[in-house]
């Protein structure tokens, strides 16, 4: 049988001038903002849904408020089965929107992520039913990692990488994909903001802590545990863990917006603002690898919303 197309589109390398000049080093940006569903998140959870309904899968459930939602309920529409999509009570409408206009079914159980997992791991039960992790998952690192390949074959070798964190689905596929190219050497920056620092705590830990509750503005960050498998990876790869304010992210967000005609979310904000910020960690490094994962929960009246949450308007 001929192998199915992937689902994610390929993105493009950005050579930015406006980011060079900020950081005084040359800047690569990896576009997962131009998914069409706003970020990268449909590498990972299309390869797990194309490969469950490969197996036999007929129905697809996911938790999440967020991209990885959104990504399963598009990663079905263009399978051809239904979705069903858990989410928390803290899910803005504009979402739930835009899971249902992809033709999913949007549940809402549970005040948290975590309630809502529960809840998506009891319905998908069933044998035909496929659950999608929105982080915790091999297929979904090896999805991810996908970036990295089409990076290399855009672009140089970087210096440094640099990377949000969450669950730590995304910093597990890329350093999967860092390994495959033959760039282990290639340091990871890890990039979390102020109360969604999980990855930053376990770390500092030496092993996973699970966070009392998110406090950023930066919901997507917001997972309270990262996966087991993101501190076995950053263990044996070079990694540096950095953790920014939600002012800096939503400063950053605002400054790429004007700089790139580009919205995204805090989440990748975070990330952005390690390089506006001129971090010293990415000195000497060039080309610095950004990846700009996006975020569909992104709109020009949220990006005023966060700017007054910040104090910057
Ligand atoms: C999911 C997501 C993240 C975090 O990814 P993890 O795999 O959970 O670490 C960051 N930014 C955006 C836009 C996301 O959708």
């Amino acid at each position: 049988m001929k192998p199915r197309a992937p689902l994610h589109e390929r993105t493009p390398l950005w050579d930015s001038l406006p980011l060079a000049e900020a950081c005084g080093a040359r800047v690569l940006l990896k576009m997962e903002a131009l998914q069409p569903i706003g970020s990268f998140k449909l590498r990972g959870l299309g390869a797990a849904a194309s490969d469950a309904v490969e197996r036999g899968a007929r129905r697809l459930v996911a938790s999440s408020g967020g991209n990885a939602g959104l990504a399963a309920a598009y990663s079905g529409r263009m399978l051809g089965v239904p979705v069903l999509v858990v989410v928390p009570r803290t899910t803005p409408e504009a979402m739930r929107a835009r899971i249902r206009a992809e033709g999913a079914e949007v549940v809402e159980h549970g005040a948290a992520w975590d309630d809502a997992h529960a809840r998506a791991l009891e319905l998908a039960r069933d044998p035909a039913t496929a659950y999608l992790h929105p982080f915790d998952d091999p297929r979904i690192w090896t999805g991810h990692a996908t970036l990295v390949d089409e990076a290399r074959e855009q672009g140089p070798k970087p210096g440094a990488v640099v990377v949000a964190v969450g669950g730590g689905g995304l910093c597990c596929g890329l350093i999967e994909g860092l390994e495959r190219a033959g760039w282990s050497d290639v340091p990871v920056l890890a990039v979390e903001t102020a109360g969604a620092d999980s990855f930053a705590r376990s770390r500092a830990a030496g092993r996973v802590v699970e966070l009392e509750s998110i406090t950023s503005i930066a919901t997507t960050l917001g997972a309270r545990r990262v996966a087991e498998e993101l501190l076995a990876r950053t263990r044996r790869h070079p990694t540096e863990s950095l953790v920014v304010s939600d002012r800096e992210a939503v400063e950053a967000c605002e400054r790429f917006a004007a700089d790139h005609r580009v919205l995204v979310e805090p989440a990748c904000g975070a990330a952005l603002a390690a390089i506006y910020c001129r971090l010293p960690f990415l000195e000497g490094r060039s080309p610095i690898l950004a990846v700009v994962c996006g975020g569909a929960g992104a709109s020009p009246e949220l990006l005023a919303r966060w700017k007054r949450a910040v104090g910057l308007a």
